[in-house]
Order: C-alpha cells, then structure tokens, then sequence
C-alpha cells in the first residue's frame, strides 16, 4: 500500500505557458500574448496580432481601436488607434511582428473606398 494514487489534485490544475509575466504583452482582447518588448526596439503599445491598444491614463483604461496607417515624411509607419470611450487619438509606431494583413487592410482601405472618382485623382497627378 505504499504506491501513490492518480488522484493528485494538483495534477489537474492547468497551467498554460501563455500566462503572462512582466515582461509580456498580453491582449485583453483577441488574447494574443507577446514579448512586451518588439523585436525592433521601443516597447510594444498595441497588440501584434489584433492591433487592438489600451488608452493606459488614470480617468481611462479602455480599449483603443486601430483605425487608419500614418506614414510621417521621414518616419517609421505608424497606427493611430481612437479609444471606443472617450474618442481620444493616439499613434503608436507599427512593429516588426504586427499582423501585417491588418496593417495593410487598414493602409488600403482609404483606396478601396474614395470619396471621389479615382480616375480623375489619376489623371490630376499625370499618373496615366
Ligand atoms: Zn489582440
Ligand atoms: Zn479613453
């Protein structure tokens, strides 16, 4: 009678390697888990899988939506997200890793969607 039983209860607990530590990323929303720290520097603002960004203020902790692709002048691409609470804009330099069907379905949207007739856009530029 001295062999041990299965019945262990800590061999039922689940442990998942995704838990997160202090040095990870870990989206509140899609729950993709990351290095906190992209592999081209800085430290990661916004999920790499859904984009998705927290407004991380005092009066506001609430999720940030990826809404369009900025490409400054002499600068890195960058993802401006708008809080779904209280509206406010930021921008956040796009990483290594990001999902980049997300990046350029956002970057592209404006295109597949005009305002106003591309052809004569085209035309205006001398681009045909
Ligand atoms: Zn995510
Ligand atoms: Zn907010």
């Amino acid at each position: 009678m001295s062999h041990t039983t299965s019945h262990d209860p800590l061999s039922n607990h689940r442990y998942t390697d995704t838990e997160p530590s202090a040095g990870d990323f870990a989206c509140g929303w899609c729950g993709a888990v990351a290095s906190a720290y992209p592999p081209d520097g800085g430290r990661r603002g916004h999920c790499p899988s859904c984009l998705h960004a927290r407004h991380d203020t005092p009066s506001c902790d609430a999720r940030m939506t990826p809404i369009a692709v900025a490409v400054p002048r002499d600068g890195d691409w960058r993802v401006i997200h708008r809080c779904v609470r209280c509206d406010a804009l930021s921008d956040r330099p796009v990483n290594g890793d990001d999902n980049q069907l997300v990046v350029m379905r956002m970057a592209v949207r404006p295109l597949a969607q005009p305002p106003f007739p591309l052809e004569a856009f085209a035309f205006a530029v001398g681009a045909v």
